[in-house]
């Protein structure tokens, strides 16, 4: 049968079993879609990310013979959605047949099915054949157990895979999880390499994308472009990374600096998630490096690594399937408030908002402790509506696609689903950012002061929220000592410091 085969922004999987033949009844058609530019204000960069990507992985199938339509941004039979595109497509060119890998949005998923159901033609989905597991599987693993806590689900995934593992039941190192010895703070040593960037030249697609009249966020210089956009490029990242980083991966996890934008994280999101690289290969060459290379890497370098991989990302994927559609409209703790406008200009005092906001608007990027503990942070102590919180985490980051993203900002950092990914909410006063961080020592703020005009936001912030949220709270074991501090509060202090963050939050652009 003539067959259309739809191939999605993030799916440039060039190991997946379609590509192992090039057959002449076979199409394969890509497009660059106004529905995808403007379902939410994208970086920039990862506007010019995906097209590019998508343009060298066209190139890629067309070098192997296979047949290929690309709809680019402004060519003008393009209709700027999926269905109309499909559709049209369909009739002007006869094809018998419609095949598609399942999306790993829900949005994109329900598209498609009702795509499906108004052709009259055959259609067929196949795996994407990029996870370690399928849609169910973590709903079947915790089938029954009210908590649904990631390390269990970890552990199952380390001896189903057999990835770090002494023998079948026990983990290589004696244990499981080594996230307490990953927790220190860096302090100019020891040197990170600068990173594996590109610094391409993107003038074309960014054309494009102005002729197109899209509206984004953030900016983009040749200098700062640096993302890996081809499976080339990819490899290379993760080379980089096994060689010169996953030495202190581990330690420097939650390590927060106002010079260091990267430290010794690996950057390798975008390229999974557009599945340039699959998860496998990435944790096998990792394992292999380690390996090779025993007396210089330590184990718990390499476990913290593969956890956030083999545990963390495919977790949230199973708790995105679990969960929607529900899912997006969680709001547990009720907030209501608006994100300040500091979070689209960096335009705050507050120095680690300040360094998080213009790293994520100069490098489409923030490491995972920037998001949760400074941004995600303050935007759940300020009670910030998660849906504002969504779309400003959904647009800004390059690799952010709903499933982990969502699961990430609602679930682990605004604990909107009322304890789902997170056992408690991830709040924190300044004192843990100035544990973490060198932020505190040129901030505008001191650390050290609770309620007075200079006084660290976060810090009035945390004991407010926990004072509001107090009911929400009372059943979680996990709370009861911060709650009984909080209770001990001198009343008089407690007036002040709810007076502050009333100000801090009613009127966030004077901070
Ligand atoms: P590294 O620190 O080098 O980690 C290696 C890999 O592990 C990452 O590339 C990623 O694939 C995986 N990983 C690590 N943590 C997580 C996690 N919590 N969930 C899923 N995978 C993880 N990640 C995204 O890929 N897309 C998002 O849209 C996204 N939004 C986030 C929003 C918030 C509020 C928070 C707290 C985290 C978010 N994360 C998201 C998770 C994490 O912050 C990023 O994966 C990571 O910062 C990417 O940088 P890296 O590749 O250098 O990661
Ligand atoms: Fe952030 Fe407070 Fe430290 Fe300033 S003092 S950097 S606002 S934690």
């Amino acid at each position: 049968l003539k067959t259309l085969r739809l191939i999605l922004g993030d799916q440039l999987n060039h190991k997946h079993s379609w590509y192992n033949s090039s057959e002449d009844h076979i199409t394969y058609v890509m497009m660059e879609m106004r529905q995808e530019t403007d379902y939410v204000t994208h970086h920039i960069q990862k506007v010019i990310g995906f097209f590019s990507a998508m343009r060298n992985f066209s190139e890629y199938l067309r070098e192997r013979d296979h047949k290929l339509i690309y709809l680019r941004i402004n060519d003008e039979d393009n209709q700027q959605a999926l269905d109309k595109n499909i559709q049209k497509l369909i009739s002007e060119n006869d094809f018998e047949k419609f095949e598609y890998q399942l999306p790993d949005e829900y949005r994109l998923d329900e598209q498609l099915k009702e795509l499906c159901n108004n052709l009259d033609i055959d259609t067929e989905s196949f795996d994407s054949e990029h996870f370690f597991t399928n849609r169910t599987e973590l709903e079947k693993f915790y089938e029954g157990k009210k908590q649904l806590t990631m390390e269990y689900f970890y552990r199952y995934m380390r001896k189903k895979h057999n990835i770090l593992m002494a023998t079948d039941k026990d983990p290589e190192g004696g244990k499981w999880n080594f996230d307490k010895s990953n927790r220190k703070k860096w302090k100019g040593e020891p040197k990170i390499p600068h990173e594996r960037g590109f610094r391409k030249d993107v003038s074309d697609i960014l054309a494009e994308i102005e002729k197109a009249g899209i509206k984004t966020i953030g900016e983009v210089q040749e200098s700062n472009f640096n993302w890996p956009t081809s499976r080339e490029d990819s490899l290379s990242v993760l080379n980089y990374f096994c060689k010169n980083l996953l030495v202190h991966f581990g330690d420097y996890q939650d390590a927060l600096h106002t010079e260091q934008e990267y430290l010794f994280h690996s950057r390798l999101s975008f390229s999974m998630n557009t599945k340039m690289l699959h998860p496998k290969e990435v944790i096998e060459s990792v394992i292999d490096h380690y390996y090779q290379n025993k007396d210089a890497i330590d184990i718990s370098q390499v476990e913290g690594f593969v956890r956030q991989i083999l545990g963390w990302r495919e977790y949230m994927r199973g708790i995105y399937w679990k969960e929607m559609p529900g899912y997006r409209r969680t709001n547990k703790l009720r907030n209501q408030n608006e994100l300040p406008g500091f979070y689209w200009n960096a335009d705050t005092k507050m120095n680690c908002l300040h360094h998080s906001i213009k790293n994520s608007l100069e490098n489409a990027y923030a490491h995972h402790i920037q998001r949760l503990m400074v941004t995600g942070n303050y935007a759940l102590l300020t009670q910030t509506h998660p849906d504002e919180v969504d779309q400003w985490y959904l647009g800004i980051y390059i690799d952010a696609i709903q499933w982990v993203e969502i699961t990430n900002t609602r679930g682990m950092s605004q604990f909107a689903d009322g304890g789902i990914v997170a056992t408690k909410p991830y709040v924190s006063s300044g004192s843990y950012i100035n544990r973490m961080s060198n932020y505190c020592k040129d901030c505008h703020y001191k650390v050290s002061k609770k309620t007075e005009e200079d006084a660290c936001p976060f810090n009035s912030l945390y004991w407010n929220f926990l004072d509001a949220k107090r009911d929400e709270f009372k059943d979680n074991q996990r709370m009861n000592m911060m709650i009984s501090l909080l209770d001990k509060k001198d009343p008089e202090e407690m007036k002040k410091i709810r007076e502050r963050a009333k100000k801090i939050i009613s009127s966030p652009s004077d901070f």
